[in-house]
């Protein structure tokens, strides 16, 4: 098992007391110091604007910031720098590739996702749908899984696009995206991915997977926020407008109109988020040196460990695949008799941090037919230490709610 708590100080702290267990890394994750470090030294010694100053600073930040687009490409496995937007993260990575979608949207055009997507794949496809006329799709679930079946039924040569979660944010089941693209592509349709559960949990190949889009977020794998990534395939990204307009996106302005600089900066209006992106490009080194295998290995160990031992306490519901091989360390769960927020609320008097809620996937929770559930999520710095002391705590706001 991976032993890296010593790169993450924010560990080393009582909550109520207790050591804290930080199981909430679905929503965001601690920062290594390695990353914390890049990101003061930018700001230490190189804090500049891009790419328009001629001055050493502006050429340092400058390198800097496209040192860590290559980063990206490479951790992606992209063709080409080119093919690599910085975003504010996932939701707007998502809002630009709907505002694409609008672009060439027509009435009766369909647009297919699942029932297991966040909401932010899912508000910006109603929103074009609404202003395109075209109509929006649910693919649902089969054993805690996407119905592969319905996911046939639904893709018709209609389709024009497809956006599914590469792992879903509540049940942690890694859905079949190769194969998904695949069929989306032989109806004809664009292939658009939620990566913000999976980027960070194991290694990504958009050119495996033939995703035509593909988002992620940098928070979700140990980056700062505020930053994220659109990858999009080259000749689709020339084809589409860009959907935010100012300065760094220009070639010229003229009173009357405006021309756009080539890819990736014509969709990156304004002043980036540099020290976001060299933070991310600084967290893609840190994930190299661990290795996304041993990422893996390790959830995949610490998944094995907790889901037995959660499975025996009376009364609990898991969410999602039982077949371990199929999820991740993502485990959404209910006490029966007892409401999550409750449940979260007495698992932090523990010094356990678990997020309790709908979150962010509402129509997901109607199906499931729960209005909210508890969810721990694991990562590279929780230990098998950290499972048992959530057991425990279970254990013991059972009792102390008096659930036999
Ligand atoms: N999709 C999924 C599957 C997510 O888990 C999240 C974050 N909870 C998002 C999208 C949105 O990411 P962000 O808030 O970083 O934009």
């Amino acid at each position: 098992m991976l032993d890296v708590r010593k790169d993450f100080p924010i560990l080393a702290q009582s909550v109520n007391d207790e050591p804290l267990v930080y199981l909430d890394n679905a929503a965001t994750t601690q920062k290594p110091t390695a990353v914390l470090d890049v990101i003061r030294r930018y700001y230490d010694q190189d804090n500049a604007n891009v790419h328009r100053g001629v001055h050493t600073l502006a050429e340092r930040a400058t390198a800097d910031y496209e040192a860590a687009r290559e980063k990206v490409r490479a951790f992606i496995n992209a063709k080409s720098t080119k093919e690599v937007l910085f975003t504010r993260g996932t939701t707007t990575s998502l809002n630009w590739v709907a505002q694409f979608a609008g672009q060439i949207l027509k009435a009766g055009d369909e647009i297919v996702i699942s029932i297991l997507e966040h909401h932010s794949n899912i508000v910006p496809w109603q929103e074009v749908a609404k202003r395109t006329g075209a109509i929006l799709k649910f693919v649902y679930l089969k054993d805690g899984e996407l119905d592969m079946s319905d996911l046939r039924n639904k893709i018709t040569d209609r389709t024009k696009f497809v956006s599914i979660a590469h792992v879903s944010n509540v049940l942690g089941v890694i859905n079949p995206i190769k194969e998904i693209a695949a069929y989306a592509h032989e109806h004809g349709a664009y292939m658009v991915v939620d990566g913000a559960q999976s980027t960070p949990h194991m290694a990504v190949d958009v050119q495996d997977l033939d995703a035509d889009f593909f988002a992620f977020s940098g928070h979700k794998m140990m980056g700062p926020t505020g930053i994220g990534v659109l990858y999009g395939k080259q000749d689709l990204l020339n084809q589409f407008e860009p959907v935010e307009f100012g300065g760094e996106m220009i070639d010229f302005v003229y009173e009357s109109h405006s021309t756009w600089t080539e890819l990736p900066w014509k969709f990156e209006a304004g002043t980036p988020n540099i020290a976001g992106a060299i933070g991310l490009g600084a967290t893609i080194d840190y994930l190299h040196e661990i290795g996304l295998d041993a990422v893996h290995q390790h959830e995949q160990e610490l998944v094995d460990y907790i889901l037995p031992k959660l499975q025996e306490i009376e009364g609990l519901t898991i969410y999602g695949p039982t077949d371990r091989a199929k999820r991740t360390g993502v485990i959404a769960f209910n006490i029966a008799g007892l409401h999550p927020h409750d449940v979260a609320t007495a698992l932090d008097m523990e010094g356990v941090a678990v997020r309790a809620g709908h979150h962010c996937a509402q129509p997901l929770l109607n199906y499931l037919d729960t209005p909210a559930t508890a969810r721990a999520s694991f990562y590279i710095y929780n230990t098998k230490a950290d499972c048992d002391k959530l057991v425990e705590a279970l254990q013991k706001t059972k009792e102390f709610f008096q659930i036999d």
